[in-house]
């Protein structure tokens, strides 16, 4: 079958958690990094493309993100969504704006919305204002953001600057009077020169009934909460089977391992916990500093014991201790040593016979899959909230099936390295 939903998301994390609300919300579904190279696996409903475009040059940003809508396009997917952050994190100048009135142009449609709503995670929209919690957006940690600081919580005139065309308003008392009256409002909107609408959602209830009104959108601009109402339109017109498992992933076996680069807290005490259970190998940045072959030591370690179960390899340390290494080193310095003798453990471990791997840390993941040669992912099932099993897409030669989960930070359970094993099919 066709594909039927083509994702553009303007970072990593953001384009997997949409790929794990499509996952949910019944599509199978593969999020692929940057612009996908070779053919996607067979039997897919949904292809999340991930970009790195939140903060880049909005004409860069455009160029990226139409060269994604054209790959898409030439796959026949039926719909287009592109997914931002759900507190609309964007520049003055984009690229939330830009991007969409650029793919609008593209598709040759006159309208879409504008929606970062996600009330699961307390982002609703009222009267076009973004709550974070309770309190605008303005208001919230994103006021003081390093790249994309939120200093208005009026997305009507946020989205205003950023785009040439007209932005309107579908308000709350609309979408309440459910799909009719938001399409009744599209097309008002229309009809008085608006080519962007914000539409105001404050629970799933509402995601559901804006997700129906889409339903013949070309394009969708939103956060992952929207995603939650699109499946039903294909499964209304029967291009989405009702009885599809979204979640299966092909069968991987192989010997296990953890490989942790994250200091978060609650990777701290995942690490503890699993190596009370576990053969445990620590990587000492210093040690890597001196130049030590310590990738080579840590694979010699872990050669005799992977048969015998999952052996845990981990740069994670308290505060202290990093604090005194960055201190030594320089945070960046001892980051990329880090990240990078992690990556060379990984590619190592995976060359041992390692077909089920774990790995700790949003950086730290990011530099695994590069080493891996990792295209993309096929999103599985979610062990914790936020972070699904997922096997490796990859052109890369004699590549053997290898399941991944990229935990970031401060995600999952304290016996998580542990019991992650048993989602596995
Ligand atoms: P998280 O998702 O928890 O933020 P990341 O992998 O994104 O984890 O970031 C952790 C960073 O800390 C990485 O750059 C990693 O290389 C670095 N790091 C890991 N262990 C240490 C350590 N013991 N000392 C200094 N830096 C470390």
């Amino acid at each position: 079958m066709a594909l039927l939903l083509g994702c553009i998301a303007d970072d990593f994390t953001g384009g997997t958690d949409l790929a794990g609300m499509l996952v949910k919300a019944g599509m199978r579904t593969v999020q692929m990094i940057g612009i996908p190279q070779g053919p996607l696996p067979d039997g897919i409903d949904a292809v999340v493309i991930a970009l790195k475009s939140r903060t880049i040059a909005p004409e860069v940003a455009i160029a990226e993100s139409l060269e994604a809508l054209r790959w898409l396009r030439a796959a026949a997917c039926r719909q287009i969504y592109f997914k931002y952050c759900s507190t609309f994190d964007s520049t003055a100048k984009g690229n939330i704006g830009p991007v969409a009135e650029a793919l609008l142009a593209e598709l040759k449609s006159g309208f879409s919305i504008a929606c970062p709503a996600f009330p699961a995670n307390g982002r609703t929209i009222y009267k076009g204002h973004l709550f974070v919690g309770d309190v605008l957006l303005s208001d919230s940690g994103m006021r003081n953001h390093p790249l994309t600081p939120m200093t208005d919580a009026n997305l009507v005139r946020v989205l205003q600057q950023q785009v040439k065309g007209k932005v309107g308003l579908v308000d709350y008392v609309t979408v309440a009077g459910g799909e009719g009256a938001i399409r009744t409002r599209f097309a008002a909107l229309q009809q008085d020169g608006c080519n962007l609408a914000v539409v105001d959602a404050i629970t799933n209830a509402d995601l559901m009934a804006i997700g129906a009104a889409c339903a013949d959108m070309p394009l969708v601009t939103a956060g992952s909460g929207v995603a939650l109402g699109l499946p039903q339109n294909f499964r209304k017109t029967k291009l989405l089977a009702d009885d599809v498992v979204a979640d299966t992933l092909p069968a991987t076996s192989g010997l296990r391992a953890v490989v942790s680069g994250s200091c978060s807290i609650a990777t701290q005490g995942q690490v503890a916990s699993m190596r009370t259970h576990h053969p445990a190998f620590q990587v000492d940045p210093l040690d890597l500093a001196r130049g030590d072959d310590v990738i080579g030591a840590a694979l010699e370690w872990a050669k005799p014991l992977l048969s015998a179960g999952p052996v845990l390899i981990y740069a994670t340390d308290n505060p202290e201790s990093v604090k005194a290494v960055q201190v030594q080193l320089g945070a960046e310095k001892a980051g990329n040593l880090v990240e990078g003798a992690l990556a060379a453990i990984a590619q190592g471990l995976v060359s041992l016979g390692v077909g089920q791997l774990i790995v700790a840390g949003g950086e730290t993941s990011g530099a695994v899959v590069k080493a891996l040669g990792i295209n993309g992912l096929r999103i599985g099932p979610e062990i914790d909230p936020g972070v699904p099993w997922t096997t490796a897409i990859t052109d890369a030669p004699g590549a053997r099936p290898l399941a991944l989960a990229l935990k970031s930070g401060n995600f999952g359970t304290v016996d998580f390295f542990t019991k992650a094993w048993n989602k596995l099919p």
